[in-house]
């Protein structure tokens, strides 16, 4: 089985690639933000603790997540269910902890998979959504200006939401920078970092992650 941690900043295609990679190697992708809700949901133990913290507004603790993951990933481990981590480790002591989890499950992870993506393609693909303000239509414009003036829907007026203008963007990346490189470091550190050119077209990005998989040791 094959479990796997996927990194790429806003706009690499992580999701799109997960979506794939679900289907052609029958993998589970785990998002801690749905297990999280499932969790307070059944109000579970630890779903009853998590609470406890988003109730005052703080961030869920660590430890909470992994006890969550810890707890579904056994249950794939017994399954030789293979699993793909998105959005999780999002932090270094997130990833510590991650490892030290599966350390004590007495196996692997198989590869921390970056997608990688240069950064004034990231700029270019957020950047280039423009909305209609009268339907709520999204369009991609990637040279970043429209090409028309209005919604080819119905005709309103298009504009840039905030969120993707330049400058948000820009903010965006910069946090996700700060937060992502050094768990690059510490996956590369640890052998355990293969990077994806996330450049170019989903069929061919999709090929590059397939190599690479190919060649990962299977447990
Ligand atoms: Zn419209």
């Amino acid at each position: 089985m094959i479990r796997l941690i996927l990194l790429g900043g806003p706009g690499s295609g992580k999701g799109t690639q997960a979506d794939r990679m679900k289907e052609r190697y029958k993998a589970v992708k785990i998002s801690t933000g749905d297990l999280l809700r499932e969790e307070i949901r059944r109000e579970s133990e630890l779903g009853r603790r998590a609470r406890q913290f988003m109730d005052k507004g703080e961030l869920v603790p660590d430890d909470i997540m992994i006890g969550i993951l810890d707890k579904i990933t056994q249950k794939f481990e017994s399954r030789k269910q293979s699993y793909i981590l998105d959005g999780f480790p999002r932090t270094l002591p997130q990833a510590e902890a991650l490892l030290e989890m599966l350390k004590k499950q007495e196996v692997a992870l198989s590869s921390a998979l970056l997608i990688d993506v240069p950064e004034s393609e990231l700029v270019r693909r957020l950047s280039s959504r423009w909305t209609c303000k009268n339907c709520g239509a999204t369009v991609g414009y990637p040279d970043g200006k429209p090409r028309h003036a209005v919604c080819g829907q119905c005709g309103g007026e298009l504009y840039q939401r905030d969120d993707d203008k330049k400058e948000t963007i820009l903010n965006r990346l910069k946090v996700y920078r700060k937060n992502t490189e050094p768990l690059i470091r510490y996956f590369e550190e640890k052998g355990l970092l293969k990077r994806v050119n996330g450049f170019g077209d989903p069929d061919s990005i999709a090929a590059g992650i397939a190599e690479i998989l190919e060649h990962l040791p299977r447990t």
